[in-house]
């Protein structure tokens, strides 16, 4: 049995809608910067319930916000409804079956990430209006958190300013208070130019492009023995300079992915990597020219509002799941590959069990566990104002990231429980932080002390624009 409270009530009263909204969500799956369909929704419910809408925030089509409220102190409360590439799947199955072949699906759960999220704004604004407290509410619809790092402008553009609090979530195995560090994250684009010749006829008159990308590729992996062990660097090459062996490939680029703990070592790193691309250039004979795509920064953590979260999540109980949901997530669980459910506890310091399909706790405050190191755009609404985050079990203990898995389970009963649940814990630690300045004190005095000792600088250059229609 879960506890009741005034803002519970009115949220249960309101999940049908959006559960709607997050099934809709999630039959329209979108990725990085084109959700059209999945921004309308969600302006479109900001609209319905009574919000004050801007659309195109930052120059960004598909980011919408909704600001609700007067007065008093200023709660953020962030959603996201991207899709994920090469993800399309049926709902309710426990086998891989694409509906539409090659195409996109909701393998981070966003489709719930955004309903709950704007489910627990409509309902601190009704509790705010209903009991005369003085506070406004927005709720920020924020596209391509897969990789476009829509929130990172977001911050930029200053939409966070005056803001006093940020609340969100995000779909999970276990139950617990996200504190879970993020790596700061740089995409760059590594363009090579050289000299087309005949490979065979005159190999002396080419500069190649392709060899220059390979020399780069060659020194970035000499320098990993000589980074932070959490750093990470991954590339992909995007042109490989065409086809044919016997042309010299004029042009090649490879995109690099730069990660560090700390955003200060993020940026040194990511200077050193366009060291060994300019060297490689050098090398060559050729041209190199550094193209930004994306950048985000690690999150930064705020103890005092994590205490208040947990607390609310202790004061409603774990996610009410119930047989049904537990007999799905059972068999869909035969379908993991060995080692995923063992990895699920391990990142969470829990002992191994195979009994235990669904979460059935909230996990306490200092677990203990391997953090999976990932990278967030939340982390630089993290470095603009107190940011704190739940995680919430909505499928099968041990489902992958990003997997057609949790695809599958994206709109069943146990995700509409699980979204009904985030927005609860989410409104009623939102609540708190309006109503509670001794709490807004203490989570501001947290965070300046952090800024002070490290401060923020946007890992996005000065001018350059969202990669919208960009990312491939
Ligand atoms: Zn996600």
């Amino acid at each position: 049995m879960q506890n009741s409270d005034a803002i519970w009530d009115a949220i249960d009263g309101k999940r049908v809608r959006f559960t709607e909204l997050s099934d809709a969500v999630w039959g329209t799956p979108e990725i990085c910067y084109t959700e059209v369909r999945s921004a309308e929704a969600h302006r479109a419910a900001l609209e319905a319930e009574g919000f004050r809408v801007t659309s195109g925030l930052a120059g960004i089509p598909t980011a919408v916000m909704g600001e609700a409220g007067s007065g008093g102190p200023l709660i953020a409360i962030l959603g996201e409804y991207d899709a994920l590439p090469g993800l399309s799947q049926e709902a309710g199955v426990t086998e891989r079956r694409e509906v539409v072949a090659g195409g996109h699906g909701h393998g981070c759960g966003h489709n719930m990430l955004g309903a709950a999220s704007l489910l627990a704004a409509t309902a601190l604004k009704d509790h705010l209006a209903k009991n005369g407290l003085a506070g406004r509410v927005r709720y920020y619809g924020c596209p391509a958190e897969e990789g476009g790092a829509a929130k990172t402008f977001l911050v930029r553009a200053g939409l966070f300013d005056g803001v006093d609090a940020a609340v969100s979530w995000h779909p999970a195995g276990f139950t617990e208070v996200n504190r879970t560090p993020s790596l700061a994250n740089t995409r760059l684009d590594f363009r090579f130019t050289g000299r087309a010749a005949h490979a065979a006829a005159a190999p002396h008159l080419g500069r190649s492009a392709l060899d220059a990308v390979e020399l780069m590729n060659v020194g970035v992996n000499y320098m990993r023995e000589h980074m932070t062990s959490d750093a990470r660097v991954h590339y992909a090459i995007i042109d490989a300079g065409g086809v044919a062996p016997n042309v010299v490939q004029a042009k090649a680029a490879v995109r690099y992915s730069i990660r560090a703990l700390e955003l200060a070592d993020m940026l040194v790193l990511v200077e050193r990597v366009k060291n060994i691309a300019r060297g490689a250039a050098l090398m060559t004979e050729t041209a190199v020219a550094f193209e930004f795509v994306s950048a985000v920064s690690n999150l930064l953590a705020n103890p005092p509002l994590e205490e208040a979260l947990h607390a609310e999540a202790l004061r409603l109980g774990p996610v009410p799941f119930d047989d049904a949901d537990r007999a799905f997530a059972a068999r869909i669980r035969e379908s993991f590959a060995e080692g995923d459910i063992a990895n699920a506890y391990r990142r969470v310091g829990k002992p191994l069990r195979t009994d235990e399909p669904l979460c059935s706790e909230i996990l306490s405050f200092e677990h203990g566990g391997i953090p999976m190191l990932g990278s967030t755009d939340v982390g630089d609404v993290s470095w603009a104002v107190p940011t704190v985050q739940l995680n919430g079990a909505s499928y099968a203990i041990g489902t992958p990231d990003h997997s057609w898995q949790l695809v599958a389970q994206g709109k069943a009963p146990a995700a509409h429980k699980a979204l009904v649940y985030a927005a609860k814990v989410m409104a009623a630690t939102a609540l708190r932080i309006a109503t509670d300045e001794d709490l807004r004190r203490r989570a501001r005095a947290d965070h300046a002390a952090r800024l002070a000792a490290s401060p923020y600088v946007s890992p996005i250059p000065d001018g350059v624009a969202p990669p919208i229609g960009r990312m491939g």
